[in-house]
């Protein structure tokens, strides 16, 4: 073992549970059968309104564009089967918030089989910048849970990362579609990986795997050949697959909340993510199907099924032969993380990779909380090593501050202490509920923030403004005061110009009258002269 290795592939708390795999992986990935309808959500991922390539009425191809991607946050979507676009309408997707999101509803023609793809592109010859839009032309965004575009967790971590993760601990119980991917096509998964460190420069691939996966594990270990692919196996035992953890344990690098693992130089990928990439890169197909787990005990033959995106979940469900009459809940995803369904017309999307149709004594419904008995139950199995009863009491108490100085905000929300918690109170409702009431309370103090930063600038705006105004009416002032003195000055000038004139006239005609004077005296002692001569 050298120093980069931890001790332990091991993770603290957690807790065992009956996985209730097997029920799914007794054959093959079947391929869902195609839908007479697919329900296609193209909302973006910041929930700004889409651009869409084409209109209701218009007929695509497999695998043809429907979202134009202008911006580097978006994501692309693609028709998963060639039919008649009949609708572009809101609809209800499974997703933790429940809200409907835009779809593009198509009419799927079975006898069409014409396919929209891409050239196959050679990874090692292209520049970093081609493989990364490749990904992102492809519509790839998170399959594990998070559902983040794949290009834009690429792109952030370019010169950063030195480790990539592949995530194959799938630790909810029930969830199968990772280790059914890995079982049969464990090669392509490996190809994903190798196309990952080539864009990232990463020098190692760290593949996490829990020990309950034997077939799976075996097919890594055939396909790994690779010196920097790094098989690492981990205990079963829930919720190692949560990727903070995941990567602490293998790693030895603990992630905090408020830190990305990519500023860490860690990239964690999902297997079912790092599959996609690897077909739409090598094999120029876009993100139109992925693999979910059909199980729980209403159904008769659970299994995983290679399904397109917005094929309804009532069609999967008629698959695996569902008997409605022993259906208590739907839950898309896990029991501990999952989200409970209204109903089975809910499309398949990029993230639903489990559909558990479970009978009341499977799931059985929550029992009435009571008083906490302080067991400390709770503390013991919290992999993040809170004290989840302290939180609750702050929770119920509303103490805001005391829950974050005792790190609510690292809670992952596995569910793990409410699992064990033997008065059943919901304490991870308590924390979604604080973390909830954090935020808006942060949002509204940074708003509050903002407008009193605008009204101070405003405010700094009038005054500097009210100062020049002065100094302008100054300036003014000055200018009229000088213009006046101006203007005096040239009527003065103007009066002792004509003054000067006058005084000039009057000597002239003093001295000619002067001069008159003397001719008529001298014309006067003439006559007088010529008048005694005579
Ligand atoms: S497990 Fe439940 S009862 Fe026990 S300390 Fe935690 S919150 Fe209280
Ligand atoms: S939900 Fe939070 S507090 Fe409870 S065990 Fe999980 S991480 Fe710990």
């Amino acid at each position: 073992m050298n120093s980069m290795q931890p001790k332990t592939w091991s993770m603290a708390g957690g807790i065992q549970l009956a996985a209730n795999k097997q029920q799914s992986l007794q054959g093959p990935i079947r391929t869902a059968l195609l839908p007479p309808q697919l329900i296609v959500p193209v909302t973006q991922p910041d929930y700004s309104q889409p651009q869409l390539c084409v209109q209701v009425g218009e007929r695509v191809q497999k695998g043809q564009p429907l979202v134009c991607v202008l911006s580097a946050q978006g994501l692309a979507a693609h028709a998963p089967a060639a039919g008649i676009v009949t609708a572009i309408t809101t609809h209800a997707v499974p997703t933790a918030s429940g809200l409907p999101e835009l779809c593009v509803v198509i009419d799927t023609d079975a006898a069409d089989t014409s396919w929209h793809k891409l050239p196959p592109l050679d990874y090692m010859q292209s520049d970093i910048d081609t493989v990364i839009q490749r990904v992102a032309e492809s519509g790839i965004s998170g399959l594990g849970g998070a559902g983040f575009p794949a290009h834009q967790k690429l792109r952030s971590s370019l010169g950063k990362v030195d480790t990539l993760i592949l995530n194959a601990a799938e630790c909810e119980p029930y969830l199968t579609a990772d280790e059914a991917l890995l079982r049969e096509r464990a090669m392509d998964v490996l190809d994903g990986c190798l196309i990952l460190l080539r864009i990232t420069g990463a020098s190692r691939c760290l593949i996490g795997i829990e020990d309950n996966k034997p077939q799976a594990l075996a097919a890594l270990r055939s396909h790994a050949g690779d010196p920097r692919l790094h098989i690492r196996v981990i205990p079963a035992k829930y919720p190692s697959g949560a990727d903070r953890l995941l990567i602490h344990a293998l790693t030895g690098t603990a992630i905090p909340a408020s830190t990305l693992p990519i500023d860490c130089g860690v990239l964690c990928h999902n297997v079912g993510t790092v599959f996609a990439i690897a077909r739409a890169v090598l094999h120029g197909e876009p993100l139109l199907s992925r693999i979910t787990t059909i199980t729980g005990a209403a159904v008769q033959q659970p299994a995983n099924y290679e399904a397109l995106i917005g094929t309804p979940i009532r069609e999967l469900l008629l698959q695996s032969a569902v008997d409605t009459t022993r259906l208590s809940q739907l839950v898309c995803g896990g029991p501990m993380m999952g989200t409970a369904l209204a109903n089975a017309d809910l499309p398949v999307t990029r993230t639903a990779n489990c559909i558990i149709a479970a009978t009341e004594p499977e799931l059985p419904l929550p029992q009435p909380a009571q008083a906490c008995i302080r067991c400390g139950f709770c503390a013991e199995v919290c992999p993040v090593q809170l004290l989840p009863q302290q939180l609750y009491w702050f929770a119920r108490n509303r103490e805001h501050a005391r829950a974050l100085a005792h790190n609510l905000a690292d809670c992952i929300e596995c569910g793990a202490c409410a699992h064990v918690c033997p008065s059943h109170i919901p304490l991870v409702q308590y924390y979604r509920a604080t973390k909830a009431e954090i935020a808006e309370a942060n949002d509204k103090q940074q708003r509050a923030h903002h407008w009193k930063l605008r009204f101070d600038a405003h405010q700094q705006r009038k005054a500097v403004e009210k100062v020049a105004e002065e100094q302008r009416r100054a300036e003014r002032a000055v200018l009229a005061s000088q213009k006046q003195q101006s203007g005096t000055a040239a009527t003065l000038s103007a009066r002792d110009a004509v003054a000067a004139a006058l005084a000039r006239v009057q000597a002239k005609k003093a001295a000619g009258d002067k001069l008159a004077s003397g001719s008529v005296a001298s014309s006067n002692v003439a006559d007088d002269n010529k008048d005694s001569r005579s």
